[in-house]
C-alpha cells in the first residue's frame, strides 16, 4: 500500500464558475496543485479556455484545460457567444446563465468516462455549480466547495441562512440586520442582502443545500487574515475548511500580464507608464470585471480624480461611448497624470508595481485580496453582491481602507443609486493617499498584512500547510475507499 504523500497519482477535477472573479482564483488553485505534483483537469468553455490558457497550460504540463461547448443562444436564451457572467448584458440574464451551466454536466461526465482517463480523486467545484455533486457521486470522490468569497463573508451568509435570518427579510430595504453568531457585531441592511441572495430563489436554495453537503470548503484567504472567522466557520459548517490563499501569489510575476485575458491597452504600456511615476504616487481605480458606474457617477469620479491633482490609472469596462467619461479622457487617455484603460487590464501586475499608492476598489474579494497582497491602502466603493461585507472587513477589521460612503447596492450598470459627490470622493482619495497620522498607520498595517500574506504562501507558511493537509485529506479518502472496496 502506498503512503498518503504520493501526489503524482492524485487527479483533481476543477470546475470553476464562468466569471472572471471565480475562474481566475480557480486557475491559480490549479497551478498550486500542479506544483505539488498532482494532475489537474480544469473544465470550462472554449472562450474561457482561450482566456485562461496563457497562464495555465504552457507552464504546467500536469494541468489539462478542457474546453466543452456551451449551449447555443437558441437553447440557452443567452446572447450569442456569451460564455461568461461578466459578458452578460444585464442582470436579467443571471438565472438563465446559471441554469445554462448545467448543460456542462453530461459532456463533463462523458469526458471523464473516456477509456484510459484517470478518474478524479477529488472534485473542487464552485458553489454556483451545484450539478458538480453528480460527478463526485459517480466517481466516489470527495467534493470540496469553493465560494470565491472571504471567510468573513462566507460565515456571515452561513449564519444568516442557518439562523433563518434571511427567510425573515422583507422589503424594508433600509432596516438593519445583525448577523447572528459572529465573533463581533456585524450589521447589514436588508437591501444589501436582498439584491443578491434572495433574488434567485430556487437556485439559491439548491446552491446552499449542495454547498452545505460538501465534504469540505476551500477558501482563497489565509489564516492570519481571518483566523477568528475561520474558527467560528469551521465549527458552524462542521467540516474541514482549508485556507490556501492568496492564490493570486501562485503565479510567476511574468505570468500575471496575461492573467484572465489579453489587456486592451498594450499591457507593457501600463507598466511603462507606471515606471515613469514616483513611488506610491498613483491611485489605481477599478470596479472589477462586472461593475460599472452610472454615467453621472463616472463623470463625477473623473472630475474628482482630475481635481485631486494626483496621478491615476483608471480601468473602465463597458463598450458604450456615452458612459459619462469626459471627452478629453476619451481623446487623450494617456497624459502625464492619467492613464485610462478601456477594457481588460493586468490588475495583479499593476497593483504590485511600486508606483501604486492607493486602490479605489469595488471590494470584489479577489481585488480586495490582491490589494492586500500589494500592501496598498484602499478606498472601499462597494457596488453589489458580498462587497458590502468585504468593505467592513477592509475598513473596520483590517483597518487598511476608508469608505467612500456608499450605502445602497446598485445594478450592474451603476443604476438605482445616488451619485457620490466630488467633495466626498476627494476626501476619501486624500485620506487614502495621505490621511495624517491615521493614514500613516493604515499604510503601515497594509505593509504588515502584505508580509503576512507572502509568508502564508511560502514553504511552511499557513496556506502552504493547509494545501498539504488538503492533499493528504484527498489521499487518505482514497485509501479508505480502496480499503472498503
Ligand atoms: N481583473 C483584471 N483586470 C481587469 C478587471 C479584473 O485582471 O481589468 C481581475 C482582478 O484582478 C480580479 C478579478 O478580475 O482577480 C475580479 O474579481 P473580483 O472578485 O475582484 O471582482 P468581480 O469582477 O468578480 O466583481
Amino acid at each position: 500500500m502506498k503512503g498518503p504523500n504520493n501526489h503524482e497519482d492524485l487527479h483533481f477535477l476543477l470546475l470553476p464558475f464562468m466569471a472572471s472573479g471565480h475562474m481566475l482564483p480557480m486557475s491559480d488553485i490549479a497551478v498550486l496543485l500542479a506544483r505539488r505534483g498532482a494532475s489537474v483537469t480544469l473544465i470550462t468553455t472554449p472562450l474561457n479556455a482561450t482566456r485562461l490558457r496563457p497562464t495555465l497550460a504552457p507552464h504546467h504540463p500536469l494541468i489539462s484545460l478542457v474546453a466543452l461547448p456551451f449551449p447555443p443562444a437558441t437553447d440557452s436564451g443567452l446572447p450569442d457567444g456569451c460564455e461568461s457572467f461578466d459578458a452578460l448584458p444585464s442582470r436579467d440574464h443571471e438565472l438563465a446563465f446559471l441554469r445554462a451551466t448545467e448543460s456542462l454536466l453530461a459532456p463533463t461526465l462523458r469526458h471523464l468516462r473516456a477509456r484510459g482517463r484517470a478518474p478524479p480523486s477529488c472534485v473542487i467545484a464552485d458553489a454556483f455549480l451545484p450539478w458538480a455533486r453528480e460527478i463526485a457521486r459517480e466517481f466516489c470522490a470527495p467534493r470540496l466547495v469553493f465560494h470565491g468569497c472571504a471567510c468573513f463573508a462566507t460565515l456571515c451568509f452561513h449564519n444568516l441562512i442557518a439562523h433563518g435570518a434571511l427567510a425573515r427579510v422583507g422589503h424594508e430595504r433600509e432596516r438593519r440586520i445583525f448577523v447572528p453568531g459572529m465573533p463581533h457585531e456585524v450589521e447589514i441592511t436588508e437591501e444589501q442582502l436582498l439584491v443578491d441572495v434572495t433574488r434567485l430563489d430556487d437556485f439559491s436554495v439548491e446552491m446552499w443545500e449542495v454547498g452545505e453537503a460538501a465534504d469540505g470548503v476551500v477558501v482563497n484567504s489565509f489564516e492570519e487574515l481571518e483566523r477568528e472567522y475561520l474558527d467560528v466557520y469551521r465549527e458552524a459548517a462542521g467540516k474541514d475548511v482549508w485556507m490556501i490563499g492568496p492564490v493570486s501569489l501562485s503565479n510567476n510575476p511574468s505570468n500575471t500580464m496575461d492573467r484572465g485575458g489579453k489587456a486592451s491597452t498594450d499591457e507593457l504600456r501600463c507598466l511603462d507608464w507606471l515606471d515613469q511615476r514616483e513611488p506610491k504616487s498613483v491611485i489605481y481605480v477599478s470596479f472589477g470585471s462586472i461593475g460599472r458606474l452610472s454615467p453621472p457617477q463616472t463623470a463625477e469620479l473623473a472630475r474628482s480624480l482630475e481635481s485631486s491633482g494626483r496621478n491615476f490609472m483608471w480601468v473602465i469596462k463597458g463598450n458604450t461611448n456615452d458612459n459619462g467619461l469626459p471627452e478629453e479622457f476619451k481623446e487623450e487617455p494617456i497624459t502625464e497624470r492619467r492613464m485610462v484603460v478601456r477594457g481588460w487590464a493586468p490588475q495583479v501586475a499593476i497593483l504590485s508595481h511600486g508606483a501604486v499608492g492607493g486602490f479605489v476598489t469595488h471590494c470584489g474579494w479577489n481585488s480586495t485580496l490582491e490589494g492586500v497582497c500589494a500592501g496598498v491602502p484602499m478606498v472601499a466603493w462597494p457596488l453589489f453582491a458580498e462587497q458590502f461585507l468585504n468593505e467592513k472587513l477592509v475598513v473596520d477589521v483590517l483597518r487598511v481602507g476608508v469608505r467612500v460612503g456608499v450605502e445602497r447596492p446598485s445594478g450592474w450598470a451603476g443604476e438605482g443609486v445616488g451619485v457620490v459627490g466630488i467633495e466626498t470622493i476627494e476626501r476619501a482619495l486624500e485620506d487614502v493617499m495621505e490621511g495624517g497620522e491615521e493614514g500613516v498607520l493604515r499604510r503601515v498595517r497594509a505593509r504588515e498584512i502584505r508580509e503576512m500574506a507572502r509568508k502564508a504562501v511560502e514553504i511552511g507558511g499557513s496556506s502552504f500547510v493547509n494545501m498539504t493537509r488538503l492533499i493528504e485529506y484527498v489521499s487518505e479518502y482514497r485509501y479508505v475507499k480502496d480499503d472498503d472496496a
